[in-house]
């Protein structure tokens, strides 16, 4: 896109403090379902579900966790267990070696060092062998303690596309975003996006025309009707 059209199109839409609000609204009545799409009953079922979806699909780890928390209830569960027989249970998640690692060490940390339980601030999430910063902010935020903002591959497209953000790295991508998304909101923002860009900003065919944010985002591809007097 030539830049004076860039420039154009940002000028349009107005400065991003004035859009996050009505962006933030109209999606939250767009997609009023929004949430976690993995399925958890306890802590414990939420951590390990989040570990399991890197590099797969919700669905994928939903109809794998459907058997294994009925096998796994507990920590101690996953260490009672050779390494063998917890890798061919999640086998179908891909990377079942590195996960099973991953997996094991953090159910001993979590026996070693927090009784047993889920800690919730990010500090101790990321000490969990295994637990970089998207599965702590993913696991912090559903304990009601959101601390960070979650940036997968749709939230990077949709602040990049929604003028939000001009960085391509997730660190900065979510820098930009604390400073910019009211903190109340950093739990639901990123669910969001992930919906819209699943449902309707897609990454190759974004669908504008039925897009509720097309007069807030600078790369809508609907024509925009000058203003009466324009010339
Ligand atoms: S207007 Fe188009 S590019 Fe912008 S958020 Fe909507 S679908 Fe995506």
């Amino acid at each position: 896109m030539p830049r004076s059209f860039v420039r154009e199109a940002r000028k349009r839409v107005g400065p991003k403090r004035d859009r996050i609000t009505p962006i933030i609204e109209r999606l939250k009545a767009e997609h009023a379902d929004a949430g976690i799409a993995l399925r958890f009953r306890t802590d414990v079922e939420l951590l390990v579900s989040v570990m399991l979806s890197a590099q797969t699909t919700d669905v994928n780890v939903n109809r794998v966790t459907e058997r294994l928390f009925v096998k796994y209830r507990r920590p101690e569960d996953y260490l009672a267990v050779p390494s063998e027989e917890l890798e061919r249970d999640i086998f179908a998640t891909g990377f079942f070696r590195q996960k099973t690692k991953s997996i094991r060490g953090t159910m001993q940390m979590l026996l070693d060092d927090y009784g047993g339980e889920v800690p919730r601030q990010m500090d101790d999430l990321l000490r969990l062998p295994g637990v970089a910063r998207k599965t702590a902010n993913v696991v912090a935020a559903e304990l009601g303690e959101p601390q960070g903002i979650v940036v997968d591959t749709h939230v990077r497209r949709l602040s990049q596309r929604l003028g939000l953000t001009r960085q391509e790295d997730p660190v900065k991508i979510e820098r930009d975003l604390m400073r910019l998304v009211p903190r109340e909101r950093w739990g639901v923002f990123p669910h969001l996006l992930i919906w819209h860009g699943r449902r309707v900003c897609d990454a190759r065919r974004p669908e504008c025309d039925r897009c509720v944010l097309n007069d807030l985002c600078p790369s809508s591809r609907v024509e925009v009707m000058p203003a009466v007097g324009d010339s």
